[in-house]
């Protein structure tokens, strides 16, 4: 089923299979890493938290001063169009934007039309094994650019931590500031459970706003649980569990960050409460 010839791309608002599907090479995608993009989970065709998502699309295309290539509804339905010509019914869908095609110049013409993408894949489940014993990562200083609140496509520097994580045999990298606070993973955004309240590093520059990270501060202030959106160290005495958040992995249980364990070494309960939660939203969306 996740088979290349099963997969229909939508590229401007032409549906073709993923082998046919191709963009200019002069493209600015290409060329300058000059787009944005979003990656949507859709539960039996109930798109999760796609407004959030399609407001943050919009944010990135402020951002760069690019024009979002359709209205809300057209998109939306070009979406929900691209999932439907797909055989996957739990999704993953990918919506890429880019400034459109030109001869190669930093300076921007006037007259591009954006590329729009869109594709769809099975939506990928962290193994159970993987849930059940926890995540590892490992931290790197961040070296990545001064505006991580963008959803730039250039990942160059995730793509650099993700391969130090696998030459390391861990899942994740986490990024530290210059005074050592965890910012966010290459493709996740990280919370700690400090002396029974939930960490994360506040809004700005250095994070990206991360839908999953949004709906688990809602779900955790709904449930009572305290929350501090403040900037936090691997250092402090009394974490008792960290956990990673993405949309494709909900809330993962992380257990060990450079080699050391955390607090017991195993998935906590504050984490697997908060997973449970999610799992829920999830379900209740599949039916
Ligand atoms: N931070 C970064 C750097 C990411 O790439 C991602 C995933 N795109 C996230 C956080 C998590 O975002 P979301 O919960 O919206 O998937």
């Amino acid at each position: 089923m996740n088979k290349p010839e099963h997969i229909i791309a939508s590229v401007n608002g032409q549906f073709l299979p993923l082998s046919e599907a191709t963009v200019h090479i002069e493209d600015r995608g290409f060329q300058f890493a000059d787009g944005v993009y979003e990656v949507i989970a859709c539960f039996a065709g109930n798109f999760l938290d796609i407004d959030e998502h399609l407001d943050r699309l919009s944010r990135s295309c402020q951002a760069i001063e690019l024009s979002m290539p359709l209205s809300r509804s057209a998109l939306k339905k070009r979406i929900r169009e691209t999932y439907q010509r797909n055989p996957f019914e739990h999704a993953m869908l990918y919506i890429q934007v880019t400034r459109g095609a030109a001869p190669r110049s930093h300076q921007i013409s006037k007259d591009l039309s954006p590329t729009l993408i869109i594709t769809a894949r099975q939506l990928p489940n962290p193994s159970q094994e993987k849930i059940s014993m926890g995540a590892t990562a490992i931290t790197l200083q961040d070296f990545r650019w001064k505006r991580c609140d963008i959803k730039s496509i250039s990942l160059l520097a995730s793509v650099m931590g993700k391969q130090e994580a696998a030459r390391q045999h861990v899942d994740e990298t986490f990024w530290l500031d210059d005074e050592g606070h965890v910012l966010e993973g290459c493709s996740t955004n990280c919370f700690a459970v400090i002396n029974g309240k939930l960490v994360t590093h506040p809004l700005d520059h250095h994070v990206l706003e991360g839908i999953t990270r949004k709906l688990v501060l809602r779900i955790a202030s709904e449930h009572d649980q305290t929350i501090e959106e403040r900037p936090w160290k691997l250092s402090e005495p009394d974490i008792s569990e960290i956990f990673m958040t993405s949309t494709t992995n909900a809330a993962m249980p992380v257990c060990r960050v450079d080699n050391q364990p955390v607090g017991d070494g195993v998935p906590g309960p504050a984490t697997m409460r908060l997973r449970q939660w999610l799992l829920e939203h999830f379900e209740a969306l599949r039916s």
